[in-house]
C-alpha cells in the first residue's frame, strides 16, 4: 500500500513541501504520496488523528500549527522540545513523535552547501520568533563559540536566550547595542517578508564571513543588500534551509538521504 504523507498549515497554497518530497521519492522509487491540507483554526488535532486513521505515516507542519503539533505529541525530540514547536511528525507504533528540522536544515545548509563551518564562530541572530528558537540548539550542537540574539522586544530576546539554560554562551540585547565582530549574521526576523530590514547597525556586518536571510524567494532583501554594502564575504537566503529541512524529514521517515542540490538550484531566486 502506498505510504501517505502530507503538510498541514493555513494558508497552504504557498508550500513547496509536496514538490520537494515528490522529487525525493522519485530519486529512490519510493511508494509514497504527499498531499497539502489546509486546516481550519481549532481543527488541527482532529485532522492529525483523521490522517493517521487513513494510513498517514508522517506530517510536515507549518504556520500556525507548529506549537500545537509539539504539544500533542507523545514524544518530542530535543530540537522540538527546546523550542516548544514541531515542523515534522512521525507516527510509529501508535505514538506521535515530534521533531523540528528548521534549525537543523539551516546548519546543514550553512556547513554543506555554503562551506562555512559554524564551529568556534560568533553568531548574531536577529529576531526572537519561532525560526530563531529553532536555530539555537543546532547552532550550539555545531560548536559555535557565542550567540547574540537581538530583537526589537529585548524581553522576548532574553526569554529565547534562556531556553538552553547553561548550555553555550547565549546573550540577548537590543539592536542599538550591536558592535562589529560577528562571523555569521542570521536574519531570523520576518522583516524581509514586508520588504524591510531589522535595524542592525551597518558596522555589525564588517568582517563577517556570512550574512544569511532565513526568508527565501525574495531575491536581494534589504538585509542582504545591507550585508553587501558593508562587505560581508558571502550572502545567502533560506532556500537551502527549506530544502535541507525537507531532506532531514525525508531521511527521518524513509531512512534515505536525498540529493538536494538540483532542487536548491531550481528554487533559487538570484540575489541581485
Ligand atoms: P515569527 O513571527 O515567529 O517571528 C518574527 C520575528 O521578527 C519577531 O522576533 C519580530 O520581532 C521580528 N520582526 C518582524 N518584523 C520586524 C521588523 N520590521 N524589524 C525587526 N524585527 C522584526 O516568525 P518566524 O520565526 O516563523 O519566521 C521568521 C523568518 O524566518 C521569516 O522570514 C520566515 O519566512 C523565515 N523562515 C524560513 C524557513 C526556511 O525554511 N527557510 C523556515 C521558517 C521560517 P518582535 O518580537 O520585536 O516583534
Amino acid at each position: 500500500m502506498t505510504d501517505r504523507y502530507a503538510v498541514f498549515g493555513n494558508p497552504i497554497a504557498q508550500t513547496k513541501s509536496p514538490k520537494l518530497h515528490t522529487a525525493f521519492a522519485e530519486q529512490f522509487g519510493e511508494d509514497m504520496s504527499y498531499e497539502a491540507w489546509e486546516i481550519e483554526a481549532g481543527g488541527f488535532e482532529e485532522a492529525v488523528h483523521a490522517f493517521i486513521e487513513h494510513g498517514g505515516q508522517g506530517l510536515n507542519v507549518t504556520a500556525p500549527f507548529k506549537v500545537e503539533a509539539e504539544a500533542m505529541a507523545d514524544d518530542s525530540r530535543e530540537s522540538a522540545a527546546i523550542c516548544g514547536a514541531a515542523n515534522c511528525l512521525k507516527f510509529e507504533d501508535g505514538r506521535i513523535i515530534a521533531e523540528n528540522f528548521d534549525g537543523i536544515g539551516l546548519v546543514r545548509d550553512i556547513r554543506r552547501n555554503l562551506g562555512v563551518d559554524p564551529k568556534g564562530k560568533r553568531v548574531l541572530i536577529a529576531g526572537a520568533g519561532g525560526a530563531a528558537r529553532g536555530a539555537l540548539e543546532p547552532l550550539i550542537e555545531a560548536g559555535v563559540a557565542e550567540i547574540v540574539i537581538a530583537n526589537r522586544s529585548v524581553e522576548r530576546a532574553q526569554e529565547v536566550a534562556g531556553l538552553l539554560g547553561p548550555r553555550g554562551s547565549i546573550t540577548a540585547c537590543g539592536y542599538e547595542a550591536l558592535e562589529p565582530g560577528f562571523d555569521i549574521l542570521l536574519n531570523g526576523t520576518s522583516a524581509s517578508l514586508a520588504g524591510a530590514a531589522p535595524p542592525i547597525p551597518g558596522v555589525a556586518f564588517v568582517g563577517a564571513e556570512l550574512a544569511y536571510d532565513l526568508a527565501y524567494g525574495k531575491g536581494l532583501t534589504p538585509f542582504l543588500a545591507q550585508a553587501k554594502e558593508y562587505r560581508a564575504r558571502q550572502i545567502a537566503d533560506g532556500v537551502g534551509m527549506l530544502v535541507e529541512q525537507a531532506a532531514e524529514a525525508f531521511h527521518w521517515w524513509r531512512g534515505k538521504w536525498p540529493e538536494t542540490s538540483a532542487l536548491i538550484a531550481e528554487l533559487t531566486v538570484p540575489l541581485e
